[in-house]
Order: structure tokens, then sequence, then C-alpha cells
């Protein structure tokens, strides 16, 4: 049976480095604050909503959450994403997604600040991910994945990745951080003709289709490091991944838990990007923060 990598001990060590520097910044009288955009009170929403603000409170930043009517208008979402973008205090947005269909994503994420954007929204910062660039923010989940594959010591470069997934939220962001490490990256999607037969010659299988339980052990090599971002309900309203985790476990050398997995880890990417924001809207520099040194074998 392979090693259970659970996310825990990655957010906690990312934890304290935070708390070690929101007190750097708090004696030079700056205390980080981020805003939390929700449109309606989904459950899944709100679940994610608790952990943040558990974590900002464990780590010391500030957080306000801003609800806003389930049939708020496109308007009034823009407006309060322009009050946010020009409130001083705040050095963080996130904006809960999907947003309900009625209002226009393509439209509002050019709105929102990239320089606030900590969970890529915005189109530049999407850009500064595909070029590497650290002074972006890329999502927190497919960074939450690259911290996992950092603490546990696996090496990318060269490796065969496999990603079962294309969302741009999950899927892409997470195949192109893996590229940008000099691993060898095959990114699979409902139209891919046999993505088991792709993911069985895999070093390094990343799965986040939202299909529960779609990976089974025939679709992993001996071996294999495999990541699983979905969050499911099963048949019995149990939460799950997207990996049949009892029978995969037995041919993975690692696999990540569903829930206590890379879920657990992504708040803390989140507060580190609200602290990242803060450093550079203060002329601070980032170096501390950077998203990923380049892993080495
Ligand atoms: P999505 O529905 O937007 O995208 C799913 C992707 O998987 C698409 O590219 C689709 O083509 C592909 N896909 C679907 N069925 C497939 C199949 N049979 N074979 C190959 N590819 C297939 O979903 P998303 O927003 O990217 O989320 C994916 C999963 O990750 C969900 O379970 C979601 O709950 C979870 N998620 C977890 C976190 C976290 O913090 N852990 C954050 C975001 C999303």
């Amino acid at each position: 049976m392979g090693n259970v990598i659970k996310g825990k001990p990655v957010a906690d060590k990312i934890s304290e480095e935070l708390i070690r520097e929101v007190k750097g910044l708090k004696e030079k009288d700056i205390t980080p604050r981020l805003a939390v955009l929700r449109v309606g009170a989904r459950p899944d929403d709100l679940a994610y909503e608790r952990g943040i603000l558990k974590r900002c409170e464990k780590i010391g930043i500030e957080v306000e959450v801003k609800e806003l009517a389930e049939d708020t208008t496109q308007d009034d979402f823009i407006n309060k994403i322009k009050e946010l973008n020009g409130d001083a205090r705040v050095n963080g947005i996130l904006i809960f997604r999907p947003l309900p269909n009625h209002l226009d994503e393509n439209a509002i994420k050019y709105v929102i600040n990239p320089k606030k954007d900590v969970d890529c929204f915005s189109p530049i910062n999407q850009g500064k991910l595909y070029e590497g660039d650290q002074t972006g923010f890329s999502p927190c989940t497919p960074v939450a994945v690259m911290e996992i594959l950092k603490h546990y010591d696996v090496k990318l470069q060269g490796k065969d990745c496999v990603v079962i997934g294309a969302s741009n939220v999950v899927g892409k962001p997470v195949s192109v951080l893996l590229l940008n490490q000099d691993a060898t990256v095959t990114t699979c999607h409902i139209f891919t003709k046999d993505a088991a037969k792709l993911a069985k010659e895999a070093d390094i299988v990343v799965v986040a289709c939202g299909v529960p339980k779609l990976v089974k052990e025939s679709w992993v090599g001996k071996g294999a490091v495999v990541i699983d971002i979905g969050i499911n309900l099963d048949e019995n309203g149990k939460l799950c991944g997207d990996v049949d985790f009892d029978t995969v476990k037995e041919r993975a050398s690692m696999i990540t838990p569903v829930p206590g997995g890379v879920g657990s880890v992504t708040t803390s990417i989140l507060v580190k990007h609200v602290v990242k924001a803060c450093k550079m809207q203060n002329s601070i520099d980032i170096v501390d923060t950077a998203p990923l040194d380049k892993v080495t074998a």
C-alpha cells in the first residue's frame, strides 16, 4: 500500500511561516485583510467560507464577508467589486465561483484589480501564470497541489504527468504549473480518447474531473503518485474524491485522501496570497512569499 500523503502537515507548515510573517507586518502597523464576495448561500461556499475564516483567524489576518443576494444584478455586483478595489484597507479579494448564470463572468473578470485578485480570476493573472511571473497570483487549489508535491519531495523535472480535467480554474492551471516545473504534461478532458491508458503510463496523476471515484486501480501504474483534487458526495452522501481511493492506494506510491488532502491546503494558500498582495501593496519585498521555487531532480 502506498503512503497516504495528507494536507494537514503541509498547511501547518505554511501557516507557521505566515504567522511569523504577519507578526512582522503587524510590527510595522500593517494587518493584511481579505474580502470575500459571495452571491447567495450555497452550502459548499459556506463550508469553504468557514474554513477561510478559521484559517485567517489562526494566522492573524483580517477578513470581511460581503454577501450579495442570489438575484443581485450585474451592475450591483460590479459596483461592489469596484468598491473593494478602491478600499485601501482591503489587500485581497476572493470571489466565490461559479457565479449564478445571470452574472457574466467574462465581463466581471476584467473588473477585479489584478493586484488584489488572490485566486487568479483576472486575465492578467492568468497571463502571469503562463509566463511563470511571480508577481501574479495563480489559483489557490492548483498551487496547493504544487505545495503538496514539494512538501513530500516529489521531483517533477522530466516526469510524465497526466492531469484528468481541463477546467480554467483547476485542470488547465495545474497543468501549466507542472509544465513550468519542467514536467511533461498531458491534459485529459471529457473528449480524450483513452484517459485511462494515458494515466496508466504516468509517473504522477492529478485528478480534477468532478466525477466521483472515476479513476480506478486499472488507471494507475504501479508506484505512481496520485493527487486527487475532486470533492464529491458518494452514493451514501459521504465525501469522496475523483479517485477510487481504496483500490488505487494499493498501486500508488503516494496518494492524497479526500477529505484531508488538497482541500485542506487551499485556504493556507489563499492566506499566503493575501499576505503577498499586502506586501506588494506596501512595497515590501515578496521573496519569502513567492509561490514556488523551481524543484529540480
Ligand atoms: P469542471 O466541471 O469545471 O471541469 C471538469 C473537467 O473534467 C472538464 O475539463 C471535463 O472535460 C473533465 N472531465 C469530466 N469527466 C471526464 C472524464 N470522464 N474523463 C476525463 N475528463 C473528464 O470541474 P472543476 O471546477 O475543474 O472541478 C473538478 C473537481 O475538483 C470537482 O470535484 C471539484 O469539486 C473539485 N475542486 C476542488 C477544489 C479543492 O480545493 N480541493 C477546488 C476546486 C474544485
